[in-house]
């Protein structure tokens, strides 16, 4: 028998609620009918672009000084490519125990488990000593523009929580050498930055002395690929392999700024993924991913540009940004001009309060230790934007052990995104506990 938490997982995957960036993608109104019809009480929805429905519910604490507390997932979802997938990526089919469908570790898991988790609540069966807000929101995938950037921004008295449970859940450590819950405190910086320059037009069939800007270009995105990225020891990082099962060299050396890039080459002959994860956590991240130059073959280009995702840990800002994009351009640093598409510094929430024992004590019952690690995320979620405004956000989750840390990178945005129905089980009940302990009855 498939339980309610599967069977509602199944509904919102089946929803195709898919995000490509455009805003007339997304559809989220489907998966918010779904939602109110399992949760059986009206909500209020926030549509800031005809069809882009966020849905939520405040419910009002019996103790008003008792803390607030979000449940805020998602219920867009990234495209596919439906010719890398075995099965189909919407049909939400279980096979060997497993769902598949986009959205099945990318949010959707964890937003059935919230809404089961918090529906004696919404429904007042049970109530709390501090407000519940529970909202899924639209367009996560699209950084929130029709999501929770404008529920926050335009509705904060709504929106207003101390603490905050959304992305990413993590399943357990790979490696550890003690058991270990990832849970995601913060997550990096986004500086998206566009890089332009400038030529003179001319004919193509002439090209001695031109004044070409795709070559001033292509030299200045050479040097970016060229340039060691910086790198950056967080603490979280130092705890996270404290926790690896690793020979102590090379545990010395991953949090070493001088060797970390070499233990990361050796660390990527077994699992590229997760060097690549570490890498990412551990670095000012710099991809040059689009260029564009000219109008036609025959004519010197006279402009040209490139777009380059840049993402930073805490502590870096725009002027570190800019300041390192000149240098890795060297020759090319003057005809180059830099502009900001994104400045998003890094968030990172405190640990040790009254939620994070709630999860601590809910991960002793159902796993039988109270490690947690403190994890910064290389990607952006929408716990940013309530960071930014002093609320405690955190990401979690339990798998069981059919899942883990590196499969999970792979199945995030990948082909064949699945999550075992004794996860999304196992995630339910860790809401519920933690609802009870920091909500109480
Ligand atoms: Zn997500």
């Amino acid at each position: 028998m498939t339980s309610e938490v599967v069977e509602l997982l199944q509904e919102l995957i089946r929803n195709q609620c898919v995000n490509d960036g455009t805003p007339e993608s997304g559809h989220e109104h489907r998966s918010v009918s779904t939602l109110i019809e399992y949760l059986g009480v009206a909500g209020e929805t926030f549509e800031p672009m005809p069809g882009r429905q966020s849905l939520f519910y405040r419910v009002p604490g019996s103790e008003p000084d008792a803390p607030t507390l979000g449940l805020a997932p998602h219920i867009d979802v990234v495209p596919v490519d439906p010719s890398g997938w075995s099965q189909d990526p919407f049909g939400a089919e279980i096979v060997d125990g497993f769902v598949f469908g986009r959205g099945a570790v990318d949010m959707l898991n964890v937003t059935a488990a919230m809404a089961v988790a918090a529906k004696p609540y919404l429904t007042g069966e049970i109530q709390p000593r501090g407000d519940l807000l529970f909202v899924a929101l639209a367009d996560e995938e699209g950084g929130g523009k029709y999501g929770a950037q404008p529920f926050v921004y335009e509705r904060w008295e709504i929106a207003e929580v101390d603490y905050m449970l959304t992305e990413v859940a993590y399943p357990k450590m790979s490696y550890a050498n003690r058991p270990a819950i990832p849970v995601a405190t913060g997550e990096k910086g986004a500086f998206w930055s566009l890089l332009s320059s400038a030529g003179t037009p001319g004919h193509g069939s002439a090209p001695f002395g031109s004044d070409n800007a795709l070559e001033k270009m292509v030299r200045a995105v050479q040097g970016i690929f060229a340039e060691p990225m910086p790198v950056a020891i967080t603490e979280e990082w130092r705890d996270f392999v404290e926790n690896l099962n690793l020979d102590d060299f090379l545990k010395e050396e991953l949090v070493d700024p001088d060797r970390v890039d070499q233990a990361l080459e050796s660390l990527a002959i077994d699992d590229p993924l997760f060097a690549r994860y570490a890498h990412a956590v551990t670095h000012l991240t710099i991809s040059p991913n689009m260029l564009k130059a000219g109008v036609k073959a025959n004519v010197i280009a006279s402009a040209a540009t490139a777009n380059v995702d840049i993402r930073a840990l805490p502590g870096v800002d725009r002027s570190f940004v800019d300041s390192f994009l000149y240098k890795a351009m060297g020759s090319a640093r003057d005809d180059v001009d830099i502009t900001p598409i994104q400045d998003f510094e890094a968030t990172k929430s405190p640990i040790g309060n009254p939620l994070w024992l709630a999860i601590e004590d809910t991960v002793e019952v159902i796993e039988g230790h109270r490690n947690l690690l403190p994890t910064i995320m290389n990607v952006a979620t929408d716990a940013r934007f309530w960071r930014k405004r002093g609320t405690i956000a955190y990401g979690v989750g339990l798998y069981d052990d059919r899942m883990d840390f590196s499969e999970m990178l792979a199945l995030f945005h990948g082909h064949d995104e699945r999550v075992s129905v004794d996860s999304v089980e196992k995630t339910t009940r860790m809401y519920r506990e933690i609802l009870a302990r920091f909500l109480g009855p």
